[in-house]
């Protein structure tokens, strides 16, 4: 795994630009198409079975904005039903129904098809339905189904303005090109898809490429997945795409990537190989097997800013560092394990936001201080905000950058910090590989569950704070250095929101002079708590939390008080030479200093001047006889006296 990382130094230098600005983009994308699907999603299709398997059959050119197809569905009701439903956009026409061999008659209206069965089917015998369709869909704003051209911006590069056609569903487009059903609660279980298009384009879609068949000038592109697929995870993609292999070795064996790309991008595509390889290891490692892959993984190509998803096969719009990580990481967080509400939506994008931190961690670590520097500073822009989405009617705020992507990541290396690597990655491999789960949908309360049973933590506290409630915490914190070298740090908290009213948080404060240096982790169960504990050293300076484990306002303060009114330590003692004597003082003044021998003769008098804080004053005692002395410090209103021994 390691070995395969040190190809990497270009490669960070390629990348490294565009991370500024690659999540902006991503969230954009998710977002901009949410906005104008989430309108249309008033009711939906009865859920009154389980769809087992899907078959589409479609035809699709894409130099026409039309499709036409036929889909069958293989089910199994959950109890006797009459009626048989899809969500399919109207603007579609249905031209038949065909059950058993039988017309069926049908509504088509508000976006629902309902299909009236000639008998009743009793609960749970598998059963087929085939619906015959086609029509333009619908084109409005940035379609679910876009019929564009490509390369018209490179004209010394040909061919002009191909035609290209694809798919974007998340999360309630799938309608607007398909009979299906939308919902978060039944994984359609096996699919195939074969899409016919004239034979000078290629299609790409989920799962494998079984077979490709001619027929005069047109071709089918046969595609079969076996794995249970959401249906916003659905896709296909065509135009006159450069189809390469990758191979990337995986688990003894080898997973191959199949890219589907713009021809005149092929050899940008191609120089990100290494970077496909070392995120798709980096994943498995730390996450469980990439749970795909029987099949296959790849990336198509497609002309809308930023990149979606899809099972096995992402589409993006470019082949960034950080892009090609967030749909990567997709595959486990969101697809294998899909949120089951979309208040759960940060189970998706908080997880890809952050493993796309985690290729920075372990690909181009030089960036990976700046990536969480980053998705904290977005985490802090506005005072309020849970990482869960309390209000799903509203779309900015399911998309929210801020909270479900950044202030999620960042809720997640917070976790990983108070955990530990071992227990945060177990956790995680375990959630990955729960039956209940993989393949299925899950909400927080599973993803708490894993951690906890991992940790054998109590973890509903930090749940609470950190993910249900909203804000953040400033701190404001004093400390202190004292003669035995123990530091006392207080620590007071405030909260940006009132819904939490303290942050439970153990604290990373880091010492450092300019020689030593030391992080201790304490703990903190309320504002004004006084932590003491030792250490080895004279500390310089008490840094708090420099790895930025935890979401802290940048209001937070760090200030250095003396141990003492006025008082001083004398080092080293037995001395010879030079005696040092630290000295600490709330505020500076001028002292007077006296020695006396053990016959009370005064040997020694200066003054010395003082600051507020800590002061280090040399005194030099070279030809003082040998035997013990008695020293007197006389300012700031008191008088301090200690002894020392003098030799030879
Ligand atoms: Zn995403």
């Amino acid at each position: 795994m390691r070995k395969s990382f040190l190809f990497f130094s270009f490669l960070i230098l390629c990348f490294s630009a565009k991370a500024q600005v690659e999540l902006d983009e991503i969230v954009g994308a998710e977002k901009k198409h949410f906005l104008r699907v989430h309108k249309s999603k008033q009711g939906g299709a009865a859920d009154n079975s389980n769809v087992i398997y899907q078959r589409l059959e479609l035809k699709a050119d894409p130099q026409i904005n039309y499709i036409a197809g036929k889909v069958t569905t293989y089910f199994i009701p959950a109890s006797v039903i009459s009626t048989v439903e899809f969500d399919l956009k109207d603007s579609l026409r249905v031209d038949s129904v065909v059950y058993h061999n039988s017309v069926l008659s049908f509504f088509h209206t508000s976006d629902i098809l309902r299909c009236n069965l000639s008998v009743a089917i009793p609960s749970l015998q598998t059963d087929s339905i085939a619906v015959y369709y086609q029509g333009v869909p619908d084109a409005s704003g940035f379609g679910s189904f876009k019929q564009t051209v490509h390369d018209s911006n490179k004209p010394n590069v040909a061919p002009f303005n191909t035609p290209v056609i694809w798919t974007l569903s998340e999360p309630y487009g799938a309608k607007d090109w398909w009979p299906c059903k939308q919902n978060l609660s039944d994984k359609i279980d096996s699919m195939d898809i074969l899409v016919t298009t004239p034979d000078s384009f290629t299609v790409a879609s989920n799962g494998l490429l079984v077979e490709e068949i001619h027929n005069g000038n047109q071709k089918t592109f046969h595609w079969k997945h076996r794995y249970p697929i959401a249906t916003y995870l659905i896709c296909f993609a065509v135009t006159n795409y450069s189809v390469y292999n990758h191979y990337i070795p995986f688990n003894g064996d080898t997973l191959t990537m199949t890219n589907y790309v713009y021809p005149e991008h092929l050899a940008e595509a191609q120089s990100q190989n290494v970077a496909y390889t070392a995120f798709m290891q980096l994943f498995d490692t730390l996450f469980g097997n990439y749970g795909f892959s029987r099949e296959k993984y790849g990336i198509a190509e497609f002309g809308w800013g930023g990149g979606m998803e899809h099972q096995t096969m992402t589409f993006q719009t470019g082949f960034g560092f950080e892009l090609t990580a967030h749909e990567l990481a997709h595959q486990w967080f969101g697809d294998k394990i899909t949120c089951s509400s979309w208040s759960d939506i940060w189970l998706n994008e908080g997880f890809a936001t952050y493993l796309a931190g985690l290729c920075y961690e372990h690909v181009a670590p030089q960036y990976w201080e700046v990536y969480k520097w980053q998705k904290r500073n977005a985490a802090l822009a506005e005072p309020h905000g849970s990482v869960w989405c309390d209000d799903t009617t509203t779309v900015g705020r399911i998309f929210n950058s801020r909270l479900s992507y950044a202030k999620g990541a960042m809720v997640l290396h917070s976790l990983r910090y108070i955990l530990g690597d071992d227990v945060f990655y177990r956790s995680l491999k375990n959630y990955q590989t729960d039956v209940n789960l993989a393949y299925s949908f899950a909400s927080t309360s599973d993803l708490q569950h894993h951690f906890e049973a991992e940790s054998r933590k109590d973890l509903s506290q930090f749940f609470q704070d950190w993910v249900y409630g909203k804000g953040f915490p400033s701190y404001q914190i004093t400390w202190s250095q004292n003669f035995d070298n123990i530091i006392t740090a207080t620590v007071n908290q405030t909260q940006s929101d009132p819904s939490v009213s303290f942050f439970e948080m153990p604290l990373p404060l880091h010492l450092k002079n300019g020689t030593h240096d030391t992080t201790v982790i304490v703990p903190h169960h309320f504002s004004g708590e006084s932590i003491s504990f030792p250490i080895s050293f004279l500390a310089d300076s008490l840094i708090f939390d420099p790895q930025q484990f935890i979401i802290w306002d940048t209001t937070t303060t760090v200030v250095r008080q003396p141990a003492y009114d006025f008082s001083f330590f004398l080092y080293p003692n037995p001395v010879k030479d030079v005696l040092q004597m630290r000295l600490e003082a709330t505020q500076g003044g001028k002292a007077e200093v006296k020695i006396y021998n053990t016959l009370g003769q005064l040997v020694l008098n200066n003054t010395q001047e003082f600051t507020a804080g800590r002061n280090i004053v040399a005194l030099d005692v070279k030809n003082l006889l040998a035997g013990a002395y008695r020293i007197t410090m006389n300012g700031a209103g008191k008088k301090v006296t200690s002894s020392f021994i003098k030799t030879n």
